[in-house]
């Protein structure tokens, strides 16, 4: 097991596949940001492969592919395949921004992808192209349509809550999943980069409180949920995830860690911790050295963000570390 000096056990890991996108969110990547990494420092996909099978052997059975937007990633199908015949791995999921899931869902499904993850954070062409700067909604919707009818366990929809611009959505978005059996997930905008931080950010707790009272809503356990709090219908046909960084967090349930498509393992989103794991992976160290190195990184795994007290804090967007 992986355990790290506060006692929680990590057995979830995120890896981004890359820090590309095709979409430019208001809250993640600034329009002109083009400090993206250079492709000979991204792991190959044997490397990938390889950091996978030592976070499993050290007790990760849960993985998420995420980025930048993994669908850019050449091949990400052949990857997904690799990953998806891990011995020990239990649960393979993706986060994607949807727009190129009308191709890759079914794909993704059958090489051993069970649960999605899609960024949607409104309904509204217009409001979209605001948002990511991208015409592209039709296609996220079609998409999820795909992904719908292809097999997945489960798919939530996370919807970054920016009340001045898409609150008035809420009672659309949660008739959207519920006709559809997703999960919603509304996300607190986080202080990642200047671009999240002039956003600002508004407590879900509100909210929290009125849905509640308006559903009927009951707590609903859910098992290796982290950090995140879900509410659900009494007949369970409906759940509602808060992801609620800034204004009540649960880093004491933390149970992951992060590696970027440059190997950098990041031990807290919101913290600079980190282990290069490239140099390892391209000069020669053997697993056991590797898994020794991962190890001792998990000790010093800060016990919380600090997005309320030091704001500034983070330079890094969600993209380049894996979101
Ligand atoms: N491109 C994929 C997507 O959009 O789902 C995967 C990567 S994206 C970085 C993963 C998640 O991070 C998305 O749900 C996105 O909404 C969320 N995210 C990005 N920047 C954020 C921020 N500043 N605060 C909160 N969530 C953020
Ligand atoms: Fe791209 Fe996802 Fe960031 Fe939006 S949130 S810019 S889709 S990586």
């Amino acid at each position: 097991m992986l355990i790290d000096g506060c006692g929680r056990q990590i057995d979830y890991l995120r890896l981004s596949v890359t820090d590309r996108c095709d979409l430019r969110c208001a809250y993640c990547m600034p329009p002109e940001f083009d400090d993206f990494e250079i492709s000979d420092q991204w792991m190959n996909f044997n490397e990938i492969v390889r950091i996978c099978r030592i976070f499993i052997d050290l007790g990760v059975s849960r993985v998420r592919l995420t980025g930048g937007e993994p669908l850019v990633r050449a091949r990400i199908v052949d990857l997904v395949h690799g990953i998806g015949q891990l011995p020990g791995l239990y649960d393979l999921s993706l986060s994607t921004n949807g727009t190129r899931l009308q191709e890759f869902a079914p794909k993704l499904q059958t090489s051993g992808v069970q649960r999605l993850n899609v960024s949607l954070d409104t309904l509204s062409p217009h409001r979209f192209l605001t948002l990511t700067r991208r015409d592209a909604l039709h296609n996220v919707l079609a998409g999820l349509e795909v992904a719908r009818k292809s097999g997945f366990r489960l798919i939530k929809i996370n919807m970054v809550w920016l009340p001045e611009f898409n609150g008035d959505e809420l009672d659309a978005m949660i008739k959207y999943c519920m006709e559809r059996n997703f999960v919603l997930r509304l996300i607190e905008n986080m202080p990642m980069g200047d671009a999240a931080r002039q956003l600002g950010s508004s407590s879900l707790q509100p909210l929290i409180s009125e849905l509640r009272e308006r559903f009927h809503l009951v707590d609903q356990i859910v098992a290796g949920a982290g950090p995140a709090r879900y509410l659900a219908t009494p007949d369970q046909s409906f759940s509602v995830g808060f992801i609620t960084p800034m204004s009540q967090h649960f880093c004491e349930a933390c149970n992951r860690v992060r590696v970027s498509v440059t190997g950098t393992l990041h031990l807290c989103l919101g913290q600079n911790h980190r282990l290069e794991l490239l140099p390892m992976l391209r000069g020669g160290s053997t697993d056991q050295e590797i898994a020794l190195q991962i190890r001792e990184a998990v000790m010093q795994k800060p016990l919380s963000h600090e997005f309320q007290t030091n704001p500034k804090k983070i330079v890094r967007i969600m993209a380049s570390t894996g979101g």
